[in-house]
């Protein structure tokens, strides 16, 4: 008996996703006049969870928010910078728009917070990115490609409207803002370790987007595992996120304060 199969359903999900608008709104900026000003950017948000516990219930764009929320809270307390966010609630954004936020601001330092995840779970404690055309290591090769993978939604890369932008290639007028991410990393590393685990080698390099503002100092800052029982207990918890701020507060506040004291 001839069989009529059913028509084939494609099944396909379709995902609107509004253009880049040419220039998001800017976010506020808090504290005191005259005040250097650093831009914290939550990483991922909106449709882009970021990394994932499969045992834990810990979303990477969560756990940012809420680190980015309570650095801002803790830096505004301290009264010595002005500080701002690129996002301020679950929404998507562009890598390329993160860093543009923080060049149209005029922002003097920028500070993108990410979670890790591995499927380890012995791994655990944070570390400090900062821009290179080559990775230090085959680790943070893929952690870059991880995260420049942000931009793209159903195999199309949003980010890759301007090509020139995200060349790897780095201009040299990018070198002064690379010596000088280089330093606030050490200084980081530094003031933090007293309240965060740091891994052994907690300073890497990669050719991450949005870290690529030519002319402001950039750090990328892996805050823990959130595959590690240990680092997302701090990571979710008030006080181990009070922690993991003041750790990066401390550095925010003596890397301007010697900039201002610099002949
Ligand atoms: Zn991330």
């Amino acid at each position: 008996m001839a069989y009529a199969r059913p028509p084939k359903r494609m099944h396909s999900i379709t995902v609107h996703v509004a253009p880049p608008a040419k220039g998001v709104a800017l976010p506020p900026v808090s504290g005191p006049r005259d005040r250097p000003l650093v831009v914290i950017d939550a990483g991922h948000g909106g449709h882009d969870p970021g990394a994932a516990s499969r045992t834990r219930d810990a979303r990477e764009k969560d756990v940012t928010l809420a680190l980015a929320l309570a650095l801002r809270d803790r830096l505004l307390r301290g009264g010595r910078v002005r500080v701002a966010l690129t996002r301020s609630d679950d929404r998507f954004l562009l890598l390329q728009e993160r860093y543009d936020i923080a060049r149209r601001l005029g922002a003097d330092l920028f500070l993108s917070l990410h979670a890790d995840a591995a499927d380890n779970e012995a791994a655990q404690g944070a570390t400090i990115y900062t821009l290179s055309e080559t990775a230090s290591d085959r680790e943070a090769a893929r952690l870059a490609a991880r995260e420049n993978r942000a931009d793209v939604i159903n195999g199309v890369d949003l980010g890759q409207q301007n090509s020139a932008v995200n060349s790897i290639l780095i201009d040299l007028s990018q070198r002064e803002a690379m010596a000088q991410s280089a330093d606030f990393a050490r200084l980081l590393y530094r003031e933090a370790a007293p309240y965060v685990p740091f891994r052994g080698n907690y300073h890497r390099f990669a050719s991450l987007v949005v870290l690529k503002a030519p002319d402001i100092p950039s750090v990328l800052f892996e805050a823990g595992y959130i595959t590690s029982a240990q680092d997302a207990a701090r990571l979710t918890s008030p006080a181990g996120r009070a922690r993991t701020a003041e750790g990066l507060a401390r550095a925010v506040e003596i890397y301007f304060a010697r900039r201002l004291s610099a002949p």
